[in-house]
């Protein structure tokens, strides 16, 4: 038995893949939920030992709960934040609950006696707002959210970020603080409701792309970043560490090819063609999903992650393994008609 250690946000993408990897390790889970009417199901996809997971109710935007469900932890990642699939009407609906929250479970988690919080960030908290062209990031940079080219889900990470590390500097007292700030997570999905992050690869494969927008990203998978969560709850002398997971930067077009190669045929509508910069300039005058992040056509950003490597001896699985898992779940799940 490693111990108590609670998990903000158990319904979530990476918190699944955490809390199944920590309980296969020994851990005693804790995991909140913003409402206990969810707890039989998310159970039911977790497929873990009952007995070694326990619910609580919490949300981002109260201080009920959060006391009771550290209580006994000796560790915690805090993964709960706002990603949702659509442009919010205001950047205060993200950050208010990505900063506020991350506040709230930072103070329940010292009060409550834990020695080392692992905050999921992200690479939006580093890689944004530095102008365009190419550049490869490290841990050292710090995205300028007074850009335009900051849209409010970037705001609101590199502001929890942010108000996390100085409420800890104030007020943390021995409490260890880590922060794992992935770049765009794929691989293989834990249900039909699936994480904003993998919609990419559902337009790809159902071809509601008219083209191949010049977008690119860094990737990395669900279960290595679940991975380096684990590393970080454990590895000695880690207070105040920042750590990047990403495997390599690539561009739509290179995702499309990695698809129809691994896929053949349920491939066949993934897009061929380039889609020119100015007809998605185009559609960000209508879509305001696509206006947030129009600032990002032709960007080169490279997420550097030798430093988790060196450290941790963390290791990142081959990136069209993670691709095609994405895809392939999807098919199965019925998510897409290929
Ligand atoms: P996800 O599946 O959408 O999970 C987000 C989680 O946050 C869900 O459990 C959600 O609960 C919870 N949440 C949102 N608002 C909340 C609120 N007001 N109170 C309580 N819980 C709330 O996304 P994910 O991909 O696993 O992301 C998890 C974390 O990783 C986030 O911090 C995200 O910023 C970070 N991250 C993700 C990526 C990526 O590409 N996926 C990359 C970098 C960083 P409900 O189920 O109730 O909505």
């Amino acid at each position: 038995m490693r111990g108590t250690v609670f998990v903000s946000g158990g319904s979530g993408y990476i918190a699944g893949f955490l809390i199944r990897q920590l309980v296969a390790e020994g851990w005693m889970v804790h995991t909140s939920i913003r409402n206990l009417a969810k707890e039989s199901h998310v159970r039911s996809l977790l497929g873990v030992d009952n007995v070694k997971l326990k619910f609580f109710a919490a949300d981002l935007m109260s201080d009920a709960g959060w006391a009771e469900a550290m209580a006994e932890c000796s560790h915690v990642a805090h993964v709960a934040s706002p990603l949702p699939s659509t442009a919010p009407k205001s950047a205060d609906e993200l950050i208010i609950p990505a900063r506020d929250g991350a506040l709230r479970a930072l103070r329940a988690a010292r009060n409550a006696g834990v020695k080392r919080f692992v905050m999921t960030s992200s690479a939006a908290a580093i890689a944004y707002g530095h102008g365009k062209g190419s550049r490869r990031f490290t841990e050292a940079d710090w995205t300028n959210v007074t850009s335009p080219d900051a849209y409010p889900y970037v705001q609101s990470k590199t502001i929890a970020e942010r108000a996390a590390r100085d409420w800890m500097a104030a007020e943390g007292g021995d409490m260890d603080y880590v922060s794992v700030n992935p770049s765009l997570v794929l691989g293989p999905l834990l249900s039909d409701d699936f994480s904003t992050s993998l919609e990419a690869i559902k337009k790809l494969l159902e071809g509601s792309l008219p083209g191949l927008p010049n977008f690119g990203f860094g990737v990395v998978d669900v279960r290595d970043v679940a991975d380096l969560h684990v590393r970080c709850l454990t590895a000695p002398n880690m207070a105040g560490e920042r750590f990047i997971a990403s495997g390599p930067f690539l561009w739509m077009k290179e995702v499309a090819a990695i698809l129809r190669d691994g896929l053949g045929e349920q491939a066949r509508k993934v897009p061929t063609r380039g889609l020119p910069d100015f007809l998605v300039k185009l559609s960000a005058l209508f879509d305001p999903v696509i206006k947030q992040v129009v600032g990002e056509l032709g960007n080169v950003r490279d997420m550097d992650a030798s430093h988790a490597k060196a450290v941790l001896g963390w290791e990142t699985r081959p990136v069209a393994e993670s691709i095609l898992d994405t895809a392939r779940d999807m098919i199965r799940l019925g998510l897409v008609k290929v």
